[in-house]
């Protein structure tokens, strides 16, 4: 199957108002050209250098979403152009986060990484430690971010309502929030969560974003 072939076959299976995000990452920028010959202009990747040397060679029109655990010393390197990092996952990360933004006069979209699955190694924060940062408000001061929802990942697993039921823990938490938090502004909107193994039940939980990687370009080399 050909990367645009991929493409269409799963954007013919979204629903109206959930977006596809192409995750690029450890594939190279003829697997990105081929994507966007087809239509794709929204490529998450994972790690920094990667990211900024596929930012400098690859059409500007591209919107790149940054997915992976972002240190807070690389942030600098994505600050001017990055459209959406899903992987907020520490306070001190979203103040690096906005002073970056200050520093390029912009404000960075962002949503906070949440930690579900059962796996050990997973980033994120749990339910009550986001709820926490939350609550204690100093979010609220940092005007060159803007918070716009939650991403998660399930557990890697065969079981579909052990998958079902950590989606609809996130899909919870973020009605929740938006409820206590955002109820007067429309800017708290998106709920981050589906990859190539689980994306059709993450869109019966309410996901808007699904980031796809190995069913588009096949599986990756590390
Ligand atoms: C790699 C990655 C994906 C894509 O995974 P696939 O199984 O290849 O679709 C999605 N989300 C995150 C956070 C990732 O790191």
């Amino acid at each position: 199957m050909s990367v645009q072939t991929n493409i269409l076959s799963i954007l013919n299976n979204l629903p109206q108002g959930v977006q596809l995000v192409a995750v690029s990452k450890y594939h190279p920028k003829e697997s990105i050209e081929q994507a966007y010959q087809a239509g794709q202009r929204v490529f998450g990747e994972s790690k920094v250098q990667e990211l900024v040397d596929k930012y400098q060679a690859l059409p500007k029109d591209i919107a790149w979403h940054f997915i992976g655990h972002l240190q807070t010393n690389k942030v600098k390197y994505i600050a001017p152009f990055i459209t959406l990092i899903h992987s907020v996952d520490s306070f001190r990360l979203l103040e690096e986060i906005n002073r970056q933004g200050q520093k390029c006069n912009r404000t960075i979209p962002c949503l906070l990484q949440i930690h579900i699955a059962q796996e050990e190694t997973k980033f994120g924060f749990t339910p009550d430690e986001c709820l926490s940062l939350l609550s204690e408000g100093k979010w609220q001061q940092l005007n060159h971010i803007e918070i716009k929802g939650i991403m998660g990942m399930a557990s890697l697993t065969d079981d579909d309502n052990q998958i079902l039921h950590e989606f609809s823990i996130l899909q919870q938490l973020f009605q929740h929030i938006k409820s206590t938090y955002f109820s007067t502004t429309l800017s708290f909107c998106e709920l981050s969560m589906g990859m190539s193994g689980d994306y059709p039940l993450a869109i019966q939980k309410g996901s808007t974003m699904v980031r796809v990687g190995s069913s588009i370009f096949g599986e990756r080399n590390y």
